[in-house]
């Protein structure tokens, strides 16, 4: 597909993600029009605001079921949406007890509602949409037959989630054990995060804008040419299911493989 313009919206309770810098980043890649746009789930109708709503996950076990929402949850989204600060304490998968506390969303349900959001005024087929967003965004996966965090939904609207730049892809198992003996001798696990903080991303981090980048090119090259990734680590394309992979191929290699720089050349 032909871009004619590319709208970013912003996730305002991520500053680290730098949305003019990821502006300037994308003009100087792909020569196109791009355009900042404030939240996309700031001032939502509130029939949009249940939908949301309906689209959470409470068995990752189980491929999506519609959720009927009740008054407390519907609540919780709207405040959510008018403070998506609100939200970030809720999606931290290793503070929750049980992993059902985590607010998870179907990632393409979300997309779904978010689609007929935009298209609401803008029925442009060749402007990109790209919707950052702090939500844990999650897809079934039949082959494990549970769900899973995501950072990049692509399609139009494209969803990046920076909750999945940091939870989705794995942190080193060595990492995980660390933790586990912390948690049990009821030690504050930031100190292991400290040890292990070149290993992986963290809330708040310096690194995501660069991360980003990398989601945006993902999101884009689907768009263009229906493939996101590359399998090879050395491409800012390549779908890391390992920190030390997301790290490595967007911040140590930072470009994109020849293949796919020959491809965007073209
Ligand atoms: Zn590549």
């Amino acid at each position: 597909m032909k871009i004619s313009k590319i709208f970013l919206y912003d996730e305002p309770a991520v500053q680290e993600i730098q949305i003019a810098n990821l502006k300037n980043f994308l003009l100087k890649t792909f020569h196109v029009d791009v355009e900042i746009k404030g939240s996309i789930f700031n001032n939502l109708d509130v029939k949009y605001v249940e939908k949301i709503s309906g689209c959470r996950i409470f068995e990752p076990k189980i491929p999506f079921k519609k959720h009927i929402p009740n008054k407390q949850e519907i609540d919780f989204e709207k405040s959510v949406c008018k403070d998506t600060k609100l939200m970030e304490k809720t999606t931290m998968v290793e503070d929750a007890k049980e992993i059902e506390d985590v607010v998870m969303y179907d990632g393409f349900e979300l997309q779904n509602i978010i689609y007929d959001v935009i298209t609401k005024n803008d029925s442009e087929p060749n402007n990109l949409h790209i919707v950052f967003t702090n939500r844990l965004i999650c897809t079934y996966g039949a082959t494990d037959s549970r769900y899973h965090g995501r950072t990049v939904i692509c399609s139009n609207p494209a969803i990046v989630s920076t909750t999945g730049m940091i939870e989705a892809p794995a942190r080193p198992r060595e990492y995980y054990f660390e933790a586990m003996k912390y948690k049990m001798q009821g030690l504050d696990i930031q100190d292991i995060k400290k040890k292990y903080s070149e290993k992986f991303l963290d809330y708040h981090d310096n690194r995501l804008s660069k991360i980003a980048e990398g989601c945006l090119l993902q999101a884009i090259f689907y768009y263009m040419t229906g493939d996101a990734f590359c399998d090879s680590l050395d491409c800012r394309l390549n779908n890391a299911h390992w920190q030390k992979d997301l790290l490595y191929s967007q911040l140590k290699i930072g470009k994109l493989c020849n293949k796919h720089q020959a491809l965007l050349d073209n």
